[in-house]
């Protein structure tokens, strides 16, 4: 498979050319920054790509994560990613110097996770749902709850979820059964089911933080009535891990999504899953708007990183094999073949959906497609 998976000179003029984004180092939260640091940013971030992630693709993609006695083991290089990029910053890189964050704007965080993901998409969800959900903490968490969890999942040790659908509730979020019951000791007692929850259990951290949508016994009918609770794997008990019975029914598979875990979970089935309540009671669905709108935009950043990685992958195919005859009536041997009118087109439209509005941007030297002239460096 090609080694390239994007093209780091068109992220650059991109970020440099058309959106000019060490301007915004001119806003106080940013002024630590400079076109330097961001430009350290994406090299760490291509280094990691192409030394950690890339060479682990099309293994973890071969071997997808196993339920083995009601726990899920994922690919080894999962730990050391969730470590690199805890260390490195990567997840809790837009959040503020004072939370442990890097204050770095949303514009080079999201070029980095486009790097990252074109090198290994599924790999790549790991720290960045973790970011999403350490988020909804900072932002409708009580200071408790962000000093408890944030900090173990800015490092990278603790995985982060956004737990939602349902057996009989995907869109249809207002149908959703799972119940927190207030209890006197300050949590709610958590009974339920959830399904196709990424991440959701793996042994490549230490615990997993749900951030879980439950109605709170006796609230409101359909949407008006959905809470947010955070609710651990594992909770902390006399600063000890224990179990807060959260258990894996299950995993599924998803095509293109392979190495990371998709699970059923269930919860309560021992009257003891412990959940915290988020914010207020009944705002669930509004606070999960926020996770769902970044997942959003990371789902089409995701995209476009593997229509990138798709581009370079089958440019290098197509220019390792020779077939057909020059349009002169030659037989073709180097270069290769991508230089009818049809496969022409072709390669133009996937350049073009991989790499955004500078399609009309000249091809690499070595492409003999005939519509995309000369622009070394491509
Ligand atoms: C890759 C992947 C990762 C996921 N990760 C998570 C996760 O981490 N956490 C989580 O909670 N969930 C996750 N999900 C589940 C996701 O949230 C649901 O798939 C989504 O909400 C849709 O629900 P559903 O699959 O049950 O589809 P359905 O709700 O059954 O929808 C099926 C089709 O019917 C259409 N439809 C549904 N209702 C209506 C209507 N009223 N009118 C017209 N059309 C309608 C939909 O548009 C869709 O085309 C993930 C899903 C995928 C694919």
């Amino acid at each position: 498979m090609a080694d390239k998976f994007i093209s780091e000179r068109n992220l650059r003029f991109l970020l440099y050319e058309v959106f000019d984004a060490p301007k915004i180092t001119q806003y106080p939260y940013y002024a630590e920054h400079s076109r330097e640091s961001f430009d350290m940013a994406l090299d760490t971030a291509m280094k990691i790509g192409k030394n950690l992630m890339k060479p682990k693709l099309t293994e973890m993609d071969k071997n997808p994560p196993e339920f083995v006695n009601g726990k899920v083991k994922v690919h080894s290089m999962v730990r050391g990613l969730m470590k690199e990029c805890g260390e490195g910053g990567w997840i809790g890189a837009p959040f503020s110097f004072d939370l442990g964050g890097q204050q770095l704007p949303l514009m080079i965080s999201g070029a980095c996770r486009f790097i990252l993901s074109a090198a290994n998409y599924s790999a790549s969800v790991y720290p960045f749902l973790t970011t999403g959900a350490a988020h909804l903490i900072l932002s409708f968490g009580s200071p408790e709850m962000i000093e408890s969890y944030v900090p173990k999942m800015f490092s990278g040790e603790w995985q982060g979820t956004m737990a939602m659908t349902e057996p009989q509730a995907g869109s249809s979020l207002a149908d959703i059964t799972t119940t927190a019951e207030p209890t006197d000791q300050g949590y709610y007692r958590v009974k339920g089911q959830k399904i196709f929850i990424s991440a959701g259990d793996h042994d490549g951290a230490d615990n997993v933080i749900h951030l879980m949508l439950a109605k709170i016994k006796g609230a409101p009918a359909g949407v008006k009535g959905i809470s947010m609770l955070i609710v651990p794997q594992k909770r902390l008990e006399n600063g000890q891990l224990v179990s807060n019975d959260v258990n894996t029914a299950g995993i599924y598979h998803k095509l293109g999504y392979r190495g990371a875990p998709i699970t059923q979970l269930s919860m309560g089935e021992n009257d003891d899953c412990r959940g915290y309540l988020v914010g207020e009671p009944h705002k669930g669905l509004m606070y999960m708007f926020q996770m769902m709108n970044e997942a959003r935009i990371d789902v089409g950043l995701g995209a476009a990183a593997i229509a990138s990685a798709a581009y370079y992958a089958s440019l290098e195919y197509a220019q390792q094999r020779p077939q057909g005859s020059r349009e002169e009536g030659s037989p073709a041997k180097t270069p290769p073949s991508p230089r009818s009118p049809s496969s022409s087109m072709r390669i133009l439209r996937e350049c073009s959906s991989s790499s955004g509005p500078w399609w009309k941007a000249p091809c690499r030297s070595s492409c003999s497609a005939p519509c995309m002239p000369t622009w070394p460096g491509f």
